[in-house]
């Protein structure tokens, strides 16, 4: 039971903990772990303070840094099998999704690897020729990062590899659920030449060994990944010490779909927008907000096709979408569903666990179509973070920008138009920190990732000196819309599953 990951060494938990990991999917045993302590994450912190303080990594030079990372993306490139089975096994996600994280994840390495050396500061004018002035980067010291189940490793690597190029140490705390693929990438990051006490692991649930990476004074920083609970915890624990925090929450993601859109596109899209991965994705577009003239026809095809999405586990080659994470998961999209239809919502289809006796021994739960939801309603401003679309017409280009701006989130968002002037001005008027514009969910390591209003902030990469009094908004314009072909079952022309 040595998966802690300390100073360099495998460790097991001081009070010698397990937990048992399942595949969502099936219910089969993919492995058993230790299970963390506060104890635990003080080691790893003091490892990664003394590594910080006294050990070579800060200082080494920017690009050398920078060719760790490259290093680590070619040996991620190398074990991409073994990396994308451990995923799948620990979240019930097909197995070409992971793959398609994997792919991510090196790019991510690879990302931060070439830009660690690239800047090494400016100028400044001195205002006298007596004096020289200078700016310099520097890392801010030991890092906790705590991370959530649905892309395990990508959340890792968008935290792991920028803290890297930058110079800092750090522990990490992955999902209790999903702790697998962040075992792999110790021996990955070790295997690169990483110096002991840079990178440390530790397993375990939240409030126990997490916790301490937002109070303990040695930490610098916690970046956070999950819901907007924990989140709130987090800051109000980092107050303490003032620490520097990042926050990536949660989104209750409006897909805003005029009458003059492209109407398969826009089906295809919606379909993709909250049905992938189940809809566990912080991004989901789980608000279907429509034109009122086209409500009725994109409803029906939208509810005729989610009928058809085939679920299935990581290993079924006709799947097309997988299981929850966990029982405790399925019971709060249950839940969620019954108190949006006591609230009045139309269920349309789904609200209920597919009646397949292949599936039964996993998380699974139909994709749900909830229409007629009440703006203000439970089911409009709380996540399900399930295979829940909830649906809200609108009259006019002004009252779409009202519904969809009206949450307490601001993550993401789409507008689907052909009207290239109306796509422009609503994308601008949204209050969410990604736009796609005939689009759904493409990302870009190089473009800023980050929430408005409680869905908090993250990644901001582009200085413009006026640091935390903007926001950064990223507007992404897909120039030939056609439908994405992710969910083809019951699409007429193509039946065939996406490999
Ligand atoms: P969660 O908040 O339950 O858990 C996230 C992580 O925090 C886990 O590792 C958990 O063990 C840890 N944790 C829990 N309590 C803690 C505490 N008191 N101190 C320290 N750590 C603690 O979230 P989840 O269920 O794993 O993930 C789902 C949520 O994540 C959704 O709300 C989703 O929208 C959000 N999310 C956001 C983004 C983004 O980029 N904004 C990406 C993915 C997921």
């Amino acid at each position: 039971m040595a998966e802690f990951f300390i100073d360099g060494e495998w460790a097991e938990p001081a009070r010698g903990g397990t937990r048992q990991i399942h595949c969502p999917a099936d219910g089969t045993l993919v492995g058993v772990v230790g299970e963390g302590t506060r104890e635990d994450t003080g080691a790893a912190i003091a490892a990664a303070r003394r590594a910080f303080d006294a050990g070579p990594w800060p200082s080494t030079p920017a690009g050398r840094r920078g060719d760790l990372l490259l290093r680590v993306a070619e040996l991620l490139e190398r074990d991409k099998d073994a990396y994308a089975r451990a995923e799948s096994l620990d979240t019930g996600k097909r197995l070409v999704e992971s793959e398609y994280d994997l792919a991510d994840v090196a790019a991510c390495f690879r990302y931060f690897g070439k830009l660690a050396g690239q800047d090494a500061g400016r100028v400044v004018d001195a205002g006298s020729p007596d004096a020289f002035s200078r700016i310099v980067y520097e890392p801010v010291g030991v890092c906790g990062l705590i991370t959530p189940w649905n892309y395990p490793l990508l959340q890792a690597a968008w935290k792991v590899a920028p803290a890297l190029a930058a110079g800092n140490t750090f522990v990490l705390k992955p999902s209790e659920l999903t702790p697998h693929t962040a075992i792999l990438l110790m021996r990955t990051l070790t295997e690169a030449g990483l110096p002991a006490g840079v990178a440390n692991l530790v397993l375990g649930a939240g409030p126990e060994a997490g916790a301490p990476l937002s109070e303990h004074p040695d930490v610098d920083l916690v970046s956070f990944t999950g819901g907007l609970a924990t989140g709130r915890v987090i800051a109000a624990n980092a107050a303490a010490t003032v620490k520097k925090f990042a926050l990536e929450l949660g989104g209750k993601n409006p897909n805003v779909i005029f009458a003059d859109a492209d109407f398969e596109t826009a089906v295809d899209y919606t379909l993709t927008a909250v049905f992938l991965h189940s809809g566990q994705v912080c991004s989901a577009g789980a608000r279907l907000v429509v034109a009122e003239e086209l409500h009725d026809r994109l409803v029906d095809e939208v509810v005729r096709r989610a009928e058809r999405i085939r679920l299935g586990g990581p290993f079924d080659p006709d799947a097309e979408t997988g299981p929850l994470i966990s029982a405790a998961h399925l019971a709060k999209v249950e839940k969620y569903v019954q108190t949006a239809i006591a609230e009045g919502a139309i269920l349309r289809t789904g609200g209920h666990r597919p009646d397949d006796e292949r599936l039964a021994a996993g998380f699974f739960y139909a994709p749900t179509v909830l229409d007629g939801v009440r703006q203000g309603s439970h089911a409009v401003t709380e996540e399900s973070f399930g295979p829940v679309l909830t649906v809200e017409t609108f009259t006019d280009e002004e009252d779409a920008i009202r519904i969809a701006n009206d949450t307490q989130y601001g993550l993401a968002g789409a507008v689907f138009t052909t009207d290239a002037s109306r796509a422009q001005r609503v994308a601008n008027r949204l209050r969410h920190g990604t736009v796609w514009i005939n689009d759904y969910h493409p990302y870009l390591p190089q473009a800023e990732w980050g929430g408005f209003k409680q869905s908090g902030f993250g990644r901001e990469l582009g200085p413009t000196g006026l640091g935390e009094y903007q926001e950064a908004k990223h507007i992404y314009q897909n120039l030939r819309p056609a439908p994405s072909g992710w969910f083809r079952a019951g699409h007429p022309s193509r039946e065939e599953p996406m490999q």
